[in-house]
């Protein structure tokens, strides 16, 4: 390396000024390693989007729990409310109540992966590129919709996607 002013090679330690002239040197820029780009945080307007997405996450599991629980119960009420007899309408009774039993049911099973996704959420949600477009898309699809939005809503990341 040498001086820009004079020209004179340049002592090879860290010297900020050249000890011939005194012109200030310029060191080389250092190269930022790309890996760790990744790990740096998204901006806060993004922070702000993904944490109403997780809270919308997480009352979407509370819901289909206590929503499951509760056509549960209605099913339950339908189908004891049958005649006792096995005539017709108790065996529509029995239908009605089974189906709302099938629902309910699918209702708490959901939260299988509901809870993955909300977890997904709050372990990558921060970091830049930590979520897919298509994880946005599947919790737009089968999570949550608001929050589906809200994470699409995220400014694009030029990594990962
Ligand atoms: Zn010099």
């Amino acid at each position: 390396m040498y001086c820009q002013k004079c020209g004179k090679p340049l002592p090879d330690g860290d010297c900020a000024y050249c000890p011939n002239c005194g012109h200030p040197i310029r060191k080389p820029q250092q190269n930022v390693p790309q890996e760790n780009q990744q790990d740096y945080k998204i901006s806060s307007t993004d922070e702000m989007l993904v944490l109403i997405a997780k809270i919308f996450g997480l009352l979407n599991i509370i819901g289909s729990i206590i929503g499951g629980c509760l056509i549960i119960v209605i099913a339950i009420t339908i189908i004891s409310s049958a005649p006792s007899k096995g005539t017709v309408p108790a065996n529509a009774n029995q239908l009605i109540g089974g189906v709302w039993m099938v629902f309910g049911i699918i209702s708490i099973l959901s939260i299988a992966w509901q809870i993955p996704m909300e977890c997904h959420m709050w372990s990558n949600g921060y970091k830049k590129g930590g979520l897919s477009t298509g994880f946005k898309i599947c919790v737009m699809l089968f999570f949550n919709l608001v929050s589906g939005i809200l994470l699409l809503c995220m400014s694009p990341n030029s990594k990962r996607d």
